[in-house]
This record gives structure tokens, sequence and C-alpha cells, in this order.
């Protein structure tokens, strides 16, 4: 799953590509038919804005919203030339002066008008972007205080508390702050939590420049590689998702 420093990565290539252009749109996969992506057939890109895991195209009055999921992509070619999936499995294709975007599956590609988006269901509840140039720490800690019994590797994926936080940088940035995903919420002092959140964002941050993950923990490669024990998984929260740390250093 693309987590936020993907699609900030992914915002900033659109809107290098597109913003302030006049937008030719196609939609050759019935999907994006289904959603009336051509409406925005001859409008001008304003901005491309990410938001946690969203992607959002301001045109004028509309906003297309785009959430990758697991298998969504966005990808930048110069204008009419090679893409490198089948054009037949585009559901968007926005086409500036000298570029296109293409949009590639995902579960989420649709239309929001702009007078809706703070009534919107999908949006309106997203967190804090761990992300965002001023980060309001104090309002992700209360979020999570509402919560005291969850745990804090089951809090940090919820985005309606912080938006942005994947798997991977749930666990990396628990390691991070030696900080142990299995403890409630409860149990964790504020300055925890901070030290948690901050490593998240400083690790994000990291990946959006480098555009490169380097994983301490995640997925358990290699032994720890601060006390070199064995890293330990389990899967963690309703949705099960697999969490990874190290029991000496988090202990
Ligand atoms: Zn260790």
């Amino acid at each position: 799953m693309a987590e936020g420093d993907t699609i900030l990565r992914a915002a900033r290539r659109l809107d290098a590509a597109l913003t302030g252009d006049t937008v030719t749109v196609a939609a050759p996969n019935p999907r994006g038919r289904a959603a009336r992506i051509e409406r925005l057939d001859g409008r001008r890109l304003d901005a491309v804005e990410s938001h946690g895991k969203n992607l959002l195209l301001r045109f004028g009055d509309l906003t297309l919203h785009s959430h990758m999921g697991m298998n969504g992509s966005w990808h930048v070619y110069p204008r009419g030339g090679p893409w490198r999936k089948p054009r037949g499995s585009a559901w968007a294709v926005l086409a500036g002066e000298t570029r296109e975007a293409v949009q590639f599956g995902g579960p989420t590609l649709r239309l929001v008008a702009v007078d809706r988006i703070r009534r919107d269901p999908q949006l309106a509840r997203l967190g804090p972007d761990i992300l965002a140039p001023e980060l309001d720490l104090d309002a992700i800690l209360q979020s999570l205080r509402a919560e005291p019994g969850r745990t804090l590797g089951d809090a940090l994926l919820d985005q309606t508390v912080v938006a942005g936080i994947g798997n991977i940088f749930k666990s990396e940035a628990c390691f991070a702050a030696r900080v142990d995903p299995w403890r409630a919420v409860a149990n964790l002092g504020d300055d925890e939590l901070r030290a948690v959140l901050g490593a998240a964002r400083a690790q994000m941050l990291q990946a959006v420049e480098s555009g490169r993950h380097t994983y301490a923990v995640y997925r358990a490669r290699r032994p720890c590689p601060v006390c070199h024990g064995r890293i330990s998984s389990r899967g963690q929260g309703d949705a099960n998702r697999t969490t990874y740390w190290c029991p000496r250093c988090q202990g």
C-alpha cells in the first residue's frame, strides 16, 4: 500500500507535469467512464495536493480524488509517448501541453464538487496529514487519547487519527522511538507518542526526498540492527496488518 510519502511524491510529479495546463481527458477503461472523468476535459488543473494517502487534483469547482490503495498508480509520460501498461487499463488520461498523466487501478477515483468536500464521508474524517508543513501534533495526541485501550500499532494506521502512516512506517517509527507497538495508548506518555509521530514524519520526509525506503525492522529480513536479536512479527488490529518489532530494544 502506498503510504503518505509515496503519495506526496506522486503529487509533486503530477504538479510539475500538469499544473496550469488545460487538459484533454480520456477514460479508456470503463471504470473511468463510470466515474465520469471526462467531465474534466477542457478544464485547467489549478493544483495537486496530497492528504495522507489521498491525492486531490483541483480543477476549479471539481476535484479529482484518487486513492491508490494496494495496486493503483499514476504514471507521467511525454504526451503521446509509449506507456508501460496497456491503454485499455487506464482509468484516466489527463493530457497537458507536453506531458500526460495516466491513472491505473486502485479503490478510488472519483469527482467531488468542491463545496461538498467538507462533508464528504471519505475526506472530511481524515486526521492531520503526518507530512503537513505545519503538523498539529496536539490534535493527533488528542485523537489517540480518545481511544485509550487501543494498541499503538493499531491506532497509528487509523487515518482518522493521523493520515498518511501505513504499515511500513508504523513499524519503523515505533522502532526508531524504541516504543513497543503492542502497548495500549493509555500506558504511553505524551513524550513517547510525540517521539513515535516525530520519527514517522522524519522518516517519511526523508523518503519523499530520496524516493527510497530503507528498513530496520519491516519485513524482518535481517536481525535487529541495534541488538542483533530476532525481529518479531504478528498481525495487529482489526485489519490484522503485520507489525514488526524488536522485543529487546522495544521491550
Ligand atoms: Zn533490537
